[in-house]
C-alpha cells in the first residue's frame, strides 16, 4: 500500500462517512499515523440523496474528496481500497490493493440497505444509499416518463408513473414530497402532452404511523402534509413480492408500478473475520462496549451505523444516524490518544440532537429535546441544520444557492439523464 514505517502507533480507519471523518479529523494533529481506507475516494452526505434522485441537486454537491477533508494533517495517508476482511490474529487488513498491518483498527464501515432476505425485491426495487444509486433512480424516475409518452397502453402508462415507496421514515418521507412537488410543479410543463395527473405516489409503511421514532404530533402533522400534497399513505401493510411490474403486499393490495424504491431499512456493512455470532448482533451491527471497543478486543473499535451500542435511553442501539456517528468518531479520537498514553478510557455519553424531516417546501417536522414543531419554521431549521453538517465551504454554497433558486423558480434543474438506467430485460 506503500505506507511509510513510522514509530508512531499505526491506526487504520476502515471508512471515511460521518463516523471515520469525524475520527480523523480528530486525530489530524496527534503523534500517530492514521491510514484511512475506502472504496470511494469522496465522502457522500446521505441525508441529501433523495434530491439528487430528484433533480433538486447535483451529487457533487453532496460529495467531497476525502483527500481533500485532511489535506494539511500531517501523518495521514489515505487508500482507495475496498477493505475484504480483517485478520484479528496478525492484525492486518486485508484490501484489495494489498495488506496493512494495524495497532489499533476502527471500522467505521455504515451500513447498506436491509431486504430483509428478498432476494427478488433485492432485483427489481431501488434503493438509495449510495450517490450511484441515486442517479439510477433519477435517470429512472425520467425514463419512465419519457417512456410513458409513447406508450398507447393505459396500463403501461400508469404503472410507469406510478411511484411505490417502501418504508415511511424520513428517507420515505422526503422522497414521497419531493416526487409529489415534481408532479405538481414539473412534469406538467416538461409533459405538457402527458397526462400527468394520472402519477401516483405511495408510501407502504408496515407500522401504524409514519415517521415512527419521531413523536406523535411530528408524525401526524407529517402525514397531513404528505396527503395535502396528493401522496397516497399505506400504513399496517408489508411489501412481501416485487416481480419487476406487480407489487404483492401482505393483504390484497397490489400496485402495477415500473418504480418500487426501498427505503424500508439498512444493516450494519459487516466485514470478513470480523463477523462472528458472538461479534454481531440485530441488523448485522458489531457489539461494542461503552468505549466502542468491538466485544473481545481492547485494540479493534467500531463507530457510527455498524456500532451497536446500548444504552439506558437506547435498548435497542444508538440510532443509525449522522449525530450517533460524528460524536463517536470524535470522542474515539480522545479515547484513542487516552489509550496510547496508558490512561484510562472515558465512557461515550450520546447527546441526543433530535430528529427531524422535511415533507417540501415549506413543510418539515423538527422534534428537539424540549420543543417540537412543524412547519415553515422547522423547514428553516432543517435546512439550516443541513447545511451547517455538509462538508466544504463550495457544497454548502452550491446547495444553498440551488436551494433559493429552486424555491423562487418552483424549478429542480438537474433532472438529467446522464448516465441512462439500464431496465431489467425481462420487464
Ligand atoms: C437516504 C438516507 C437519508 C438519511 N438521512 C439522514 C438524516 O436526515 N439525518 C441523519 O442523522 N441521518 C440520516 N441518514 C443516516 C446517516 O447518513 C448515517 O447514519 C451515517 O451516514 C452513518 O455514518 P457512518 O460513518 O457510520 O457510515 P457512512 O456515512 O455510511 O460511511 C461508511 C463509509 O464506509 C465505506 N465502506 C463501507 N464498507 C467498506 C469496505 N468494505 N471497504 C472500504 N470502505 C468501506 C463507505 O464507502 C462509506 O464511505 C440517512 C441515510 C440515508 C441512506
Amino acid at each position: 500500500m506503500n505506507i511509510p514505517r513510522t514509530s508512531y502507533p499505526r491506526i487504520v480507519i476502515i471508512g471515511g462517512g460521518f463516523a471515520g471523518v469525524a475520527l480523523a479529523k480528530k486525530l489530524s494533529k496527534q503523534e500517530v499515523q492514521v491510514v484511512l481506507l475506502d472504496k470511494n475516494n469522496y465522502h457522500t452526505f446521505q441525508p441529501l440523496l433523495y434530491q439528487v434522485s430528484t433533480g433538486g441537486l447535483e451529487p457533487d454537491s453532496i460529495a467531497y474528496p476525502i483527500r481533500k477533508i485532511l489535506k494539511d494533517f500531517p501523518n495521514f495517508y489515505f487508500r482507495l481500497a475496498h477493505v475484504e476482511a480483517v485478520d484479528t490474529l496478525k492484525n492486518k487488513v486485508i484490501t484489495n490493493i494489498g495488506k496493512l498491518k494495524f495497532d489499533y483498527l476502527v471500522v467505521a464501515t455504515g451500513s447498506k440497505t436491509n431486504y430483509f432476505g428478498n432476494s427478488e425485491i433485492e432485483k427489481y426495487s431501488m434503493a438509495m444509499k449510495t450517490i450511484p444509486q441515486s442517479l439510477n433512480l433519477r435517470s429512472l424516475i425520467l425514463e419512465n416518463f419519457e417512456e410513458a409518452l409513447l406508450t398507447s397502453d393505459l396500463n403501461e402508462r400508469n404503472a410507469l408513473m406510478n411511484f411505490v415507496i417502501v418504508g415511511g421514515g424520513p428517507t420515505g418521507v422526503e422522497l414521497a414530497g419531493a416526487l409529489a412537488e415534481i408532479k405538481k410543479g414539473i412534469l406538467p410543463k416538461d409533459y405538457p402532452d402527458l397526462d400527468t395527473r394520472m402519477a401516483q405516489i405511495h408510501i407502504v409503511q408496515s407500522a401504524d404511523c409514519i415517521l415512527k421514532g419521531m413523536s406523535e404530533k411530528a408524525s401526524e402533522k407529517a402525514e397531513a402534509f404528505l396527503e395535502k400534497l396528493g401522496v397516497n399513505i399505506w400504513k399496517n401493510i408489508r411489501v412481501t413480492h416485487y416481480d419487476g411490474k406487480t407489487v404483492t403486499t401482505n393483504t390484497d393490495l397490489t400496485f402495477e408500478t415500473a418504480t418500487l424504491i426501498w427505503a424500508a431499512g439498512v444493516k450494519g456493512a459487516k466485514i470478513k473475520g470480523l463477523d462472528s455470532k458472538d461479534i454481531i448482533t440485530q441488523g448485522n451491527r458489531i457489539i461494542i462496549n461503552q468505549f466502542n471497543q468491538v466485544k473481545g478486543f481492547n485494540h479493534i473499535f467500531a463507530i457510527g451505523d455498524i456500532a451497536h451500542m446500548v444504552t439506558d435511553n437506547f435498548p435497542g442501539g444508538l440510532p443509525m444516524m449522522a449525530q450517533p456517528a460524528i460524536q463517536q468518531g470524535k470522542q474515539l479520537g480522545d479515547n484513542l490518544l487516552r489509550l496510547i498514553e496508558q490512561k484510562p478510557l472515558m465512557p461515550f455519553v450520546y447527546k441526543d440532537k433530535g430528529f427531524m424531516a422535511t415533507i417540501g417546501r415549506n413543510k418539515a417536522v423538527v422534534d428537539l429535546k424540549r420543543f417540537k414543531f412543524q412547519g415553515v419554521f422547522a423547514w428553516f431549521v432543517w435546512m439550516f441544520v443541513h447545511l451547517f453538517f455538509l462538508i466544504g465551504f463550495r457544497n454548502r454554497m452550491v446547495v444553498f444557492i440551488n436551494w433559493v433558486y429552486n424555491y423562487v423558480r418552483f424549478d429542480r434543474e438537474a433532472r438529467l439523464i446522464i448516465r441512462p438506467f439500464k431496465r431489467r430485460e425481462d420487464f
